[in-house]
């Protein structure tokens, strides 16, 4: 059977079509500048009436129906959905309840579902959700210390992101080690333009560093990571800064980019730090010293590490990184883990997640 994944953006649509049972990648695509003014493509339906169409011009299905299930890239599952379900109409509606949360991605991923219900009606939709993984996170390290109020009121809490890499590279790394999951304490380090750490204990997550939003935890190309919130107090009063601005300052303007003042490319900060740039050198320096410290506490927390596993377009590519995060590790532990390399492969793992539910629930 094939099995198409979507991950539907504020205006592209990222796919891969998958061939199941025995997963084998058939075609990949993206189409961007939805809605934009030059562009072609006006809204998510028709970028996903493209999709089709281009995978049938390519001869790759002789037709639509041949598509028996369609994975979605979720972001926000908020404390509803701790594993991937198959998309019905009550689904539908707690995804757009979580819009709030996610007032960026949950619009265009829901766009996604409800084009593909009207375009190919016969396919089982699933939605796979960035949240899920870290669903098993114990309170005491999803609740913050704000009046408690704030969290049963407004569901405010650590929710993570990234979720389905975690996810995918512990699984990989469990068959690398030859050893079940369920047995195994990982650490799993998701170096992209955002970034993110995990604690696995005996193959559940129980911490990450993205919070509330993707913006709390490790430095990443654009966004701060952890910083003193009383800074956002001080932009505003002192330097009269509105909230929108200071939105993107901390999201868009800071991180890599942000110190080294010269890109979030940690290609381009590199090689200009290689080449003697002091702020590019200062920006690497800050963004392995805060992993360094992330790494060290979730070793505190797990007690004991089978391995840490990097990954994403950093971690996957960068040993300058791995080596200088890694330094020191092997001393700490009296089983010293393993570093892992690991490449990410989310819409595998969305396309495996969603074959797995629909064979084991069926039709909603
Ligand atoms: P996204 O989160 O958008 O999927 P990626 O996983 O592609 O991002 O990661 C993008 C980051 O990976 C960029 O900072 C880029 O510079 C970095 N990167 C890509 N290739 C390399 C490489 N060969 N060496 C070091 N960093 C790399």
């Amino acid at each position: 059977m094939k099995i198409l994944v979507l991950n539907c953006g504020s205006s592209s649509v990222k796919y891969k079509l998958f061939r199941f049972p025995h997963p084998r990648l058939i075609e990949k695509g993206l189409i961007e500048k939805i809605g934009e003014k030059d562009s072609s493509v006006r809204t998510h339906h028709e970028a996903i009436e493209r999709v089709f169409s281009d995978i049938k011009e390519a001869g790759f299905i002789k037709s639509f129906k041949e598509i028996e299930i369609i994975g979605h890239r979720v972001v926000h599952g908020g404390e509803k959905f701790k594993d991937p379900v198959v998309i019905n109409r009550g689904v539908i509606k707690e995804i757009r309840k979580n819009i709030k949360l996610a007032p960026l991605h949950n619009p265009a991923n829901l766009e996604g579902i409800i084009a593909c219900g009207k375009i190919l009606p016969s396919a089982r939709q699933v939605a796979v959700f960035d949240t899920a993984f870290h669903q098993t996170i114990p309170p005491f390290a999803y609740i913050y210390a704000l009046p408690l109020e704030l969290y049963k009121k407004y569901k405010i809490r650590r929710y993570g992101f990234h979720g389905t890499s975690h996810h995918y590279v512990a699984h990989e790394a469990a068959k690398l080690l030859g050893k079940p999951l369920r047995k195994l304490n990982l650490i799993t380090i998701h170096l992209g333009n955002g970034c993110s750490i995990s604690a696995i204990k005996k193959g559940k997550c129980i911490d990450t560093s993205m919070g509330f939003t993707p913006l709390e935890g490790l430095v990443m190309g654009t966004r701060c990571g952890n910083i003193d919130t009383a800074i956002v107090f001080y932009l505003h009063r002192q330097l009269g800064m509105s909230i929108e601005s200071i939105d993107i300052l901390l999201n868009k303007k800071s991180g890599l980019l942000g110190v080294s003042g010269l890109s979030n490319d940690f290609r381009k900060v590199k090689s200009a730090a290689d080449k003697g740039n002091k702020e590019a050198r200062l920006a690497l320096d800050v963004f392995v010293y805060a992993l360094k410290k992330y790494i060290g506490s979730y070793i505190m927390v797990l007690g004991k590490v089978d391995a840490v596993i990097f990954t994403a377009g950093i971690g996957e590519n960068s040993r300058w990184v791995v080596r200088e995060a890694t330094k020191g590790i092997k001393s700490m532990l009296k089983d010293s883990p393993k570093v892992l390399v690991i490449p990410t492969n989310e819409e595998l793992m969305i396309a495996a997640l969603a074959y797995k539910v629909v064979k084991t629930k069926g039709t909603p």
